[in-house]
């Protein structure tokens, strides 16, 4: 997915590792001048459903097309905006993007749900509510097709969290904890997080055939026994798929399904999955 280009672009913003106040500032205004510039676009990764394969929703992933440098990923930016406190202006247009585009979507596909991925700079922002509730007008979309995205960490301090996840279902909105496992959540206190699903990180699904094995189940059954759905990331192979539908995880995202796609190539991909799954029930 990456081309050449984004690579050497990518050891570009690594070196900035040790960046100074001047290095801040350069890089929070190449970002300002993307955003105006609308150099930002977002892809959108497919989320199925493993009993019956359908489509229940799309992760809204950002990507930066650079004019000289070609395709930057996330990884190489959103920490810097985080950083500087400009992922607030990017993920406001990421969050208005993605309910604009899959507004278009929903007549076609009324069940489809978007997710977006929030810092955790922008979760404990006093505007979020605000800022999200406006956008939600704005753009006429309903809130229960809307997922938020928040990482394990961002939810530790759980005095900070919950009246802010108490909010959001408040707006009517639903929220997942992505990357789950990788924190150091104690099991006690995550029954009483008002949350929708657990999307297990990537890094359980790889590991289905190895010594790790007895943890991915674990996990699907501490989400079922909570009352949340879980969604395993990453999936690559058809091996893991299987795996993953035999121990009843519910939703599935990953490369053996689809990458991240540009809108237009998401559209396609939603026609031909929808023939596809009418012709398995027919
Ligand atoms: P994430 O939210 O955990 O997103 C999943 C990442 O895994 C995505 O990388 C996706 O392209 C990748 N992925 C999906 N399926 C597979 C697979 O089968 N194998 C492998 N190896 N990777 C897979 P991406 O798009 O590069 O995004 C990286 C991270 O950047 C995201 O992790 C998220 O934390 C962050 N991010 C992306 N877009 C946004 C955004 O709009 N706002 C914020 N705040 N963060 C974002
Ligand atoms: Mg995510
Ligand atoms: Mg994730
Ligand atoms: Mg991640």
């Amino acid at each position: 997915e990456l081309s050449k280009q984004a690579i050497g672009q990518f050891r570009f913003f690594e070196k900035q590792m040790n960046r100074t106040i001047y290095e801040k500032i350069h890089m929070e205004r190449e970002l300002r001048k993307a955003l105006e510039a609308e150099e930002f676009e977002l892809h959108y990764q497919p989320q199925i459903q493993l009993q019956t394969g359908k489509v229940i929703g799309i992760e809204a992933l950002i990507r930066w097309k650079h004019r000289e440098k070609g395709m930057i990923s996330p990884n190489a930016f959103i920490p810097i905006a985080e950083e500087t406190g400009f992922i607030i202006s990017i993920n406001e247009w990421v969050m208005e993007t993605a309910c604009r585009q899959t507004k278009l979507l929903l007549h076609q596909y009324p069940s489809l749900s978007v997710s977006i991925n929030l810092s955790p700079c922008e979760f404990e922002s006093r505007k979020l509510i605000y800022k999200l509730a406006k956008i939600l007008e704005k753009t006429d979309f309903p809130p229960h097709c809307l997922d938020i995205e928040i990482t394990e960490r961002m939810t530790m301090d759980t005095e900070k969290a919950i009246p802010i996840l108490k909010e959001l279902k408040n707006v009517g909105v639903n929220v997942s904890i992505d990357d789950f496992g990788t924190g150091y959540s104690s099991l006690s206190y995550l029954k009483k997080l008002p949350i929708d699903r657990l999307k297990i990180d990537r890094s359980f699904v790889q590991n289905v055939q190895k010594e790790e094995e007895a943890i991915l189940p674990a996990i699907i059954t501490l989400g079922h026994n909570i009352g949340v759905k879980v969604l395993a990331e990453g999936v690559e192979t058809e091996l893991e798929a299987a795996y993953l539908k035999e121990k009843q995880c519910d939703e599935v995202q990953g490369y053996y399904y689809t990458r991240p796609l540009p809108y237009g190539e998401l559209v396609q991909f939603l026609d031909q999955h929808k023939q596809q799954a009418s012709a398995i029930i027919s």
